[in-house]
């Protein structure tokens, strides 16, 4: 496991087929905590900046999935961090158990064989942990430094992103895209309607860096990437349909690029 740093303060912990991040200030932050048993790996990444295990004061779970929260009890009892997530998943956590969606949405046939083969028979199964701070969108964290926190439901209930601002500014998207073979949809989606609005939600926000569950982070330019992939809208401005406004309630489309009138 070879840490990566990402700015001066902030690492991506590799766990194998998904990320943890560190970021480092008097305190400790952790975002997400891998799978169950990967509390380990993640107190060695901690000691390998110099830091002990007793720092870690505060586990923000992006989500409750178990590559994201199953090492989260563990670490708990490690460390006495508090742990932030949503309450649309909190249950999850504090009962040790994640329920896969009923019908989950996938965007390509390489994702639907990678949740058929890695996931569909996973077991939900994590230990339980309590959940110390129930966190929602907009929420303005004072620790690391200031977090906002942005809800992008989609990918599942509770899913959170959390926005980091400095001189750099860093995005931690978790499951709601993922950068594995250039930046796309995750593996699946609970709601596929929900997931491409929160996906746009954080195409408005002004990010240099962004860091994914899955996937390697994106150092440059990101938020530029996001809306090129993901704002639909955007794209469509960009093209100069024009209008004419003919009353307050009657609009007529004079001319599209790209067609015949
Ligand atoms: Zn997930
Ligand atoms: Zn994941």
């Amino acid at each position: 496991m070879k840490l990566k740093r990402i700015t001066a303060n902030v690492y991506e912990i590799p766990l194998g087929t998904v990320n943890a991040f560190l970021i480092e200030d008097e305190e400790l932050t952790l975002i997400d905590t891998g799978t169950p048993g990967s509390a380990v790996k993640i107190l060695h990444a901690i000691r390998s900046i110099g830091r002990d295990p007793g720092d870690l004061r505060h586990i923000l779970l992006t989500h409750s999935h178990p590559d994201h929260a199953g090492g989260a009890a563990e670490l708990k009892a490690q460390t006495n961090a508090k742990i932030y997530m949503h309450e649309a998943e909190a249950d999850h956590v504090r009962n040790g158990f994640v329920p896969k969606p009923d019908v989950p949405v996938f965007t390509g046939f390489i994702n639907k064989m990678m949740y058929n083969l890695f996931i569909k028979n996973a077991s939900g199964d994590i230990a339980a942990a309590t959940v110390d701070e129930l966190i929602d969108d907009g929420d303005w964290l004072h620790i690391a430094g200031g977090i906002h926190t942005i809800h992008v439901p989609g990918h599942s209930a509770g899913q959170l992103a959390f926005f980091l601002p400095g001189q750099k500014n860093v995005l931690f998207a978790a499951d709601t895209a993922a950068n594995i073979m250039g930046l796309g949809y995750a593996i699946f989606y609970e709601d596929f309607q929900l997931a491409k609005h929160s996906l746009e939600k954080l195409a408005t926000f002004d990010f240099d860096i962004a860091c994914f569950g899955h996937g390697g982070t994106i150092r440059h330019s990101a938020a530029a990437r996001f809306r090129n992939k993901f704002m639909k809208h955007a794209q469509k401005i960009s093209r100069q349909t024009q209008y004419i406004v003919l009353d307050e309630e009657s609009v007529i489309r004079i001319k599209e690029p790209e067609e015949r009138i």
